[in-house]
């Protein structure tokens, strides 16, 4: 009997590549004081974890890894926590890698 093949997110998010749209990010998030519940799911629910607490305790994002699965936009664009866009033609994540 075989061992079951095991393969970490982290490994597989490390095949794809990105192509950076400088200065059109395609992910928003609204300002906030503090964080509504919808945002706050989103820390754990992004499977590239591109969502972060900052100093000051509020939602932000870093979208250069974002895999376009579209969790984030069910959970937080209803509420208008943020503002969700595909990246231009030829940008964002390349999947021929993995
Ligand atoms: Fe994360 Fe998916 Fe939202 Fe991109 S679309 S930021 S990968 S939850």
């Amino acid at each position: 009997m075989t061992a079951p093949l095991t393969v970490r997110v982290e490994d597989k998010l490390y095949q794809n590549r990105y192509l950076v749209d400088t200065g059109r990010v395609h992910i928003k998030v609204r300002p906030h004081a503090s964080p509504t519940p919808e945002l706050r799911a989103l820390l754990t629910a992004c499977p590239a974890g591109c969502y972060a607490l900052n100093g000051a305790g509020q939602v932000e994002i870093a979208a250069d890894g974002c895999v376009e699965c579209g969790t984030c936009r069910l959970i937080a664009e209803p509420s208008g926590d943020i503002e969700w866009s595909y990246p231009r033609g030829g940008y964002g994540v390349l999947y021929k890698f993995g």
